[in-house]
């Protein structure tokens, strides 16, 4: 069994500040290792557990920037740096889908460093009529290539809005938001043992998980992916190759192929 893993930093146990990769500064430098560690070996905790359960095959895709040592790595996970797109490696060969480090998308009260891809640009995010944040939109990826979306690590808020969105999804709530900043943290290693053994439990439970997906309008462009800014000047305009601007804070991607779509809105 192949597993793609995608990976992020918010929803990391012991992690409840923004990335700022432009401070150079010694304390920031320092802050930014030891956040790429505890995400790494959170990783590798899921992909033990996978293995544990018979997986074959994992592939780990860095979702957010800079944020994984490789040389820390599981020396059985292959992995992908740098993609094309946020979606690299997701393909039909793929079997089942985890996340590990999510977090719960734009204006969630009691979400760690919760955001929809930029938390300076973005209010919100739609597939259609279906609002979503980053964890939302993967799912659909890879329910696109009829892969299960079936385990996910991250921050309580992350783990319900999964459990909403998907029936039967595993997840490993690694801490618990009081606030944006703010959190109750399991320590690395509870964290790191919870998601081993949620990991090892997914593979068993892979045939009960739909691969998810919202239903295409009637018509076409049949997938709409809206971006609700946080800007209030932007000028109607359609480029003609599908993203078009609809209000003065709000533009879409459209299309008939939702991973097309997706890709628009994610690069
Ligand atoms: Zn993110």
């Amino acid at each position: 069994m192949k597993v793609y893993v995608f990976s992020d930093m918010e929803g990391v146990a012991g992690i409840e500040e923004w990335d700022d990769r432009t401070d150079q500064s010694y304390a920031n430098v320092l802050l930014r290792r030891r956040n790429q560690h505890l995400l790494t070996q959170e990783l590798n905790a899921a992909a033990a557990g996978a293995f544990d359960a018979g997986a074959t095959e994992v592939v780990i895709k860095m979702g957010h920037a800079d944020s994984i040592l490789f040389e820390e790595l599981d020396e059985r996970v292959k992995f992908i740096r740098r993609g094309v797109t946020w979606l690299q490696g997701l393909d039909e060969a793929v079997d089942v889908c985890f996340f590990v480090g999510a977090h719960s998308r734009s204006g969630t009260a009691d979400g760690v460093l919760a955001h929809s891809w930029s938390h300076k640009d973005v209010k919100a995010w739609y597939v259609n009529d279906l609002e979503v944040g980053e964890i939302g939109v993967a799912a659909l990826a890879a329910g696109y290539f009829h892969i299960p979306f079936a385990f996910l690590a991250g921050d309580a808020a992350a783990c319900r809005e999964t459990q909403a969105l998907i029936a039967h999804v595993v997840t490993a709530p690694v801490k618990k938001g009081y606030g944006t900043h703010s959190a109750l943290h399991l320590s690395k290693e509870q964290a790191r043992t919870l998601i081993r053994q949620k990991a090892r439990e997914t593979l068993g439970k892979v045939p009960e998980i739909q691969p998810f997906s919202v239903p295409p309008r009637a018509t076409s462009p049949r997938y709409v992916f809206r971006q609700v800014t946080t800007y209030t000047n932007l000028e109607t305009s359609d480029d003609g190759k599908g993203t078009r601007v609809i209000a003065p804070d709000t533009y879409e991607h459209y299309g008939d192929d939702l991973v097309a779509v997706l890709r628009r809105g994610t690069y």
